[in-house]
């Protein structure tokens, strides 16, 4: 197989063979979880109290749903499962949605991570001859750490940045000459935009490949970035109660993120019936870990929306994959009754090309009515022109929203650098709407 792999024996594992192995992990992780109070009693409430009782993978459907108010419920030590000297570090997540919760790892689960991250970036092409910079914080926030051990166990020429700084960054790029990046696609739009003052351009920089995620994004936005930057851009797909990075990663076809299924039992379904969804079908994703001793999660409702894609991809993986994240079930606006997801407008903006790399999205009542308002930077040399260009790409702008969302949205201008910057996850919607 001409296509760069870490570890070919699991990566092209026969489909029956990688069934069985879910098996058996499937079981040894409900051992594990049964040495949790949480998981004893939930397990035991639905009549689960020993592994054996898992005959088939079919059974995974008798074991209940754990959620994140249930992790911040068994917050910090109800989900457990080792001894506390057994576990080496611990992980919460951002809190993007609310109060954090924590995942506990031992060696072996570090171990296990790190051979996911390696996996991940090697499907991408990167190899030790490569200069990564890390551009997301390294802390808590598991971007910072997962990416930088896989990073080092692949032997890349690892430059923990850190978010933030950029002026720093784009030194360190252009002085180390860097070849792959890690960021948000957010941040990578906003350091693009920053080359021009720092006095730096694309020939003095070396970069040709960016692992983007820890945010929704639109394929329109990736090409953006691949193109401004004349760089290929993966999708890297996780979320710290699954470890952080690694769950799921393009390959160098970019069709789609190969979830690893050795790691994870992937359900998808629909949020409010819990039916399993069909391939194809966009639904809530349920995980379940099968490798983890610290913090084994059963069917953990992630809110993320996507669905598997049908088909094989022609590396020749197994894993099968999952398409772009559509959106988080509780992401999802209802502006004067109708459903929109933040990335059906960045979608759209993103297809403009007078439009620049931020916006923001804020939703106010007027009267008894929603009042969505899209605030998009555009470029500088669009304001030395004549009123009439904006006010056409205004109303062009306007026109193409509301054909994708069906909602007329109240469209601004903006120069370069108005609105605000995140070096993070960007915050791109301000709901004012009082809560009820
Ligand atoms: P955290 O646990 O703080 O790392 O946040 C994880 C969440 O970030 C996930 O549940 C997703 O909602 C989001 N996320 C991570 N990676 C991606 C990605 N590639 N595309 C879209 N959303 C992502
Ligand atoms: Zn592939």
């Amino acid at each position: 197989m001409n296509v760069p792999v870490w570890n070919p024996a699991v990566e092209f594992m026969e489909r029956e063979a990688l069934e069985r192995l879910q098996l058996v992990q499937l079981r040894k992780t409900v051992e594990q979880a049964l040495k949790t109070p949480f998981y004893r009693r939930r397990l035991g409430e639905a009549g689960l109290t020993r592994p054996e009782d898992i005959t088939s993978l079919r059974d995974l459907r008798s074991i209940p749903y754990t959620t994140k108010d249930d992790l911040r419920a068994a917050y910090p030590h109800g989900l457990l499962a080792v001894d506390l000297e057994q576990a080496i570090r611990l992980h919460t997540s951002s809190g993007t949605t609310g109060t954090p919760t924590v995942i506990y790892h031992t060696r072996r689960d570090i171990d296990h991570w790190t051979e996911l991250v390696a996996r991940c970036i090697t499907a991408t092409g990167a190899s030790a001859r490569d200069v990564f910079q890390n551009m997301t914080n390294y802390g808590l926030f598991t971007g910072g750490l997962g990416l930088h051990y896989g990073a080092e166990r692949v032997g890349m020429l690892v430059i923990p940045a850190s978010s933030g700084n950029t002026s720093r960054q784009i030194q360190l790029m252009k002085n180390f000459q860097t070849t792959v990046v890690h960021a948000t696609p957010s941040y990578l739009l906003h350091l693009h935009a920053s080359l021009a003052s720092e006095g730096v351009d694309l020939e003095q920089l070396a970069l040709r490949k960016a692992f983007i995620g820890a945010e929704p994004h639109s394929e329109q936005t990736r090409r953006k970035i691949e193109e401004l930057f004349g760089i290929a851009a993966y999708n890297s797909y996780g979320l710290s109660e699954m470890n952080g990075p690694g769950v799921a990663f393009e390959c160098v076809h970019q069709t789609g993120l190969h979830l690893w299924e050795d790691a994870y039992l992937l359900e998808v379904v629909d949020p409010r019936t819990l039916r399993p969804c069909a391939e194809e079908e966009t639904g809530e994703i349920v995980l379940t870990t099968l490798q983890r001793q610290a913090t084994p999660l059963l069917r953990y409702r992630t809110r993320d929306l996507s669905c598997w894609m049908g088909g094989h991809c022609p590396c020749g993986r197994g894993h099968r994959r999952l398409a772009r994240i559509k959106g988080r079930s509780d992401d999802m606006l209802i502006i004067n009754g109708v459903n929109v997801f933040p990335s059906q407008i960045e979608d759209v903006l993103m297809k403009t090309p007078e439009v620049g790399t931020n916006y923001l999205i804020q939703i106010e009542k007027r009267g008894s009515l929603d009042r969505l308002t899209v605030k998009t930077e555009i470029y500088a040399k669009l304001f030395t022109g004549d009123a009439r260009t904006l006010e056409d790409l205004r109303e062009r702008l306007g026109e193409a929203l509301r054909s994708a969302i069906l909602v007329k949205p109240v469209v601004e201008l903006h120069e370069p650098g108005s609105l605000p910057v995140s070096e993070g996850k960007a915050k791109r919607v301000v709901d004012l709407r009082p809560a009820f």
